[in-house]
């Protein structure tokens, strides 16, 4: 982390779980737990149908609300889905584009997750953009590539003034949802690629304000490390932000001095 030139985000992605029943429970557990007037950003990204009522749940602990993907069309005939647009009036702040299960299962490409980064900062949304390796990726030796690839395509077209609010969430598809995290110093390293990219394509002045989080297995107990990377401004976390108290402890960590 480096509070001194952007923010530090833990953010929660609840992907497809909690009713507004369950929303409620949540937030009545989280609210007296959660730590205030301190540094780090929170949010939760939740289902499409409790954005309205997580927004309002949520609002006096100081937890901004995100949706989990959007369309990039601004109208039309598109059945399910929902615009940036349509989310921005429900009251979110942030929308995840390009997670790798949008990518596997929904054909989400380089080229879709750029049009949708381009609709979400049109709609007023801080996009939160995925980008990440597979494990074969990986043990190919192309990781640095692949990354690279990913965040020049999903970050085309877009002005560095608005690059610089562009939250990326380095996500190695190996470690999501799989309980095996990637030790600090690849996460760091991968991260650090990151800010060198942007660095090159739009200059040190936006490479050094934009939030690069770490997402995969991120849990109460290895935050503090991945956290105590330079690079690494925060956490985009599945599992561990269904348990409130995990979430906290999460969210303690990124506070930490
Ligand atoms: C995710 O879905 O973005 C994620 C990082 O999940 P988990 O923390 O469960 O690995």
């Amino acid at each position: 982390m480096n509070r001194r030139y952007r923010k530090t985000i833990i953010a929660g992605n609840w992907k497809m779980n909690n009713t507004l029943t369950q929303t409620k429970a949540f937030a009545e557990e989280i609210k007296p737990i959660m730590p205030r007037g301190k540094w780090c950003n929170v949010v939760l990204c939740v289902p499409a149908t409790n954005i309205q009522a997580a927004v309002r749940l949520f609002k006096d602990c100081h937890i901004a609300i995100g949706a989990e993907t959007c369309h990039y069309e601004e109208k039309g005939a598109y059945t399910g889905e929902i615009t940036a647009a349509m989310i921005k009036d429900a009251g979110a702040k942030y929308v995840i584009i390009g997670h790798s299960e949008r990518r596997q299962y929904y054909n989400e490409t380089d080229f879709t997750v750029n049009k949708k980064v381009h609709a979400a900062i049109e709609a007023g949304l801080i996009p939160i953009v995925c980008v990440g390796e597979s494990l074969e990726q990986r043990e190919l030796g192309v990781t640095m590539e692949l990354i690279a690839y990913q965040v020049k395509c999903a970050l085309a077209g877009v002005a560095p003034e608005k690059v610089r609010h562009i939250v990326i969430a380095y996500e190695p598809l190996w470690a999501i949802g799989t309980g095996k995290t990637a030790t600090a110093e690849q996460a760091g390293e991968v991260c650090q690629a990151i800010r060198t990219v942007i660095r090159k394509q739009y200059g040190a002045h936006v490479a050094r304000s934009v939030t690069i989080q770490y997402g995969g297995s991120m849990n109460a107990k290895n935050a503090a490390e991945l956290l105590a990377q330079p690079d690494v401004d925060g956490g985009l976390i599945g599992g561990a932000s269904l348990k409130p108290e995990d979430f906290v402890q999460i969210i303690h960590a990124a506070n930490q001095e």
